[in-house]
């Protein structure tokens, strides 16, 4: 009988480095200490230390001073290091190379070959500190889904996963992969819904073949030759139906948004998340300050790569030109958000720029004027209760699934501290130790 990989991962027993081979056997059954010379939980409590985290299993079952560890207790030390929640991105498209724009995939690759690079972004991801994502949607629909299970069944690394399934767009938009000539259809690509009927058949369709939840595009992209990015490409009504038919199944809406109108139907729809938010007006922020069920998710180093890489991305000059004009709204609205005191969840876009250079919005968004604390719960436990899973992840709190990262330095003082992460924990399991 084959020996399946998840056998070798039960928690604690191995240890794996970034190569992905095994580093040592860590100890037997029982509790584990994680000691480190300073601890930030997540939730905005002030830092710690030195403490050591308690660990059963995958869960965490206390945080105490490093004296009170118990006798016996095999004690994971980290020295001088900071330890912190395992990192949380709401917005990242793992499926797919990144060597490829999305809109030339479609006839240059196939399912498969997006599925195995879907694989190593999701170990880049994870070792990069990110141990929980929420996959806004491949090109090749569904991918994300069988990566999605098959970290979950131990068969690749990778962090957690929410996935879209199969983004739901209207003809002509945002999300329209399918740009070519009139003769040319990729006719196993069903991503498009125009109508309500078609749209509500569009999100029973998603959760049938194993998405979390869905992802509408509610507005034109800047990354597409589809309808500009500030006007609203979904009827306020095709919003609403999405949201009604999703919440029939206990799901959420996520809606990719850049313009002002298409950001106020999918708030007065009630979808969870506004991504992008681009070009918010007031009365927009207004909305979102008084809502208690959807937040705001920017993806603002996005932009500025773009405007820079772009080219050496392979991203047309058109769109380019698209991304310089958005980038001076994106910043703007989030400074306006944050101004507000708006809470702000934390997403990348990753995958338009590589993966693992997620944490370069933390730094983008403190250089912005958010404070390194804020922008850290914003990764955390924020954006664990955004995705609905606060009661496992986000956070260092006994009950939660050890999933957790160390940084050498103070991330307070520094907070490109954690695009250094050098260590990183999933469910009890170290999966990656470049510490000393
Ligand atoms: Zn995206």
């Amino acid at each position: 009988m084959i020996s399946k990989p998840w056998q070798l991962l039960s928690p604690l027993l191995v240890c794996v480095g970034a190569s992905g081979a095994p580093l040592a056997p860590a100890s037997a059954q029982g509790t584990v200490a994680v000691r480190a010379a300073h601890v930030i939980d997540g939730t905005g409590a002030a830092r710690v230390g030195p403490a050591a985290v308690l660990i059963e299993g995958d869960r965490i079952t206390g945080i105490v001073a490093p004296g009170e560890v118990p006798a016996g207790v095999r004690v994971i030390d980290l020295g001088g290091a900071t330890l912190l929640p395992g990192l949380i991105d709401l917005h990242t498209h793992l499926s797919g190379s990144t060597e490829v724009t999305w809109e030339e995939e479609l006839v240059t690759t196939t399912p498969g070959y997006a599925t195995l690079w879907g694989a190593r972004n999701a170990r880049v991801t994870l070792e990069a500190g990110f141990t929980t994502v929420r996959d806004m949607g491949p090109t090749w629909p569904y991918t994300d889904v069988d990566l999605r299970n098959a970290i979950d069944e131990g068969l690749v690394p990778g962090p957690r996963m929410s996935v879209a399934g199969n983004y739901v767009s209207a003809t002509g938009g945002a999300g329209d992969a399918r740009q070519f000539s009139i003769y040319v259809d990729v006719p196993v690509v069903r991503n498009l819904a125009d109508g309500v009927d078609a749209v509500r058949a569009a999100v029973r369709s998603n959760f049938k073949y194993g998405a979390d939840f869905v992802k509408i595009l509610a507005t034109g992209a800047v990354l597409s030759r589809g309808i500009p990015p500030g006007a609203q490409q979904y009827s306020d009504e095709e919003i609403a139906v999405a949201v009604e038919e999703a919440a029939r199944w206990g799901r959420s809406v996520a809606s990719h948004a850049h313009g002002a109108e298409g950001i106020k139907a999918s708030i007065r729809a009630g979808v969870r998340t506004v991504d992008h938010g681009s070009m918010m007006d007031e009365e927009g922020l207004a909305m979102l300050l008084a809502s208690d069920r959807t937040f705001y998710v920017p993806t603002l180093y996005v932009g500025q790569i773009v405007v820079r890489d772009g080219a050496s991305l392979g991203i047309p000059p058109a769109e380019i030109e698209r991304s310089r004009r958005m980038a001076e709204f994106r910043n703007a609205t989030f400074r306006r958000a944050l101004a507000a005191g708006l809470p702000i969840g934390f997403g990348t876009d990753a995958g338009v720029f590589p993966h693992g250079d997620n944490a370069r919005e933390l730094t983008l968004r403190v250089e912005l004027g958010e404070p390194p604390m804020s922008a850290i719960v914003a990764a955390t436990s924020l954006n664990a209760r955004i995705l609905g899973w606060d009661d496992r992840v986000g956070s260092i709190v006994p009950g939660m699934l050890a999933d957790m990262v160390a940084v050498a330095g103070d991330p307070l003082a520094d907070i490109t501290e954690l695009e250094r992460v050098r260590w990183v924990m999933k469910g009890g399991v170290v999966v990656r130790d470049a510490l000393r």
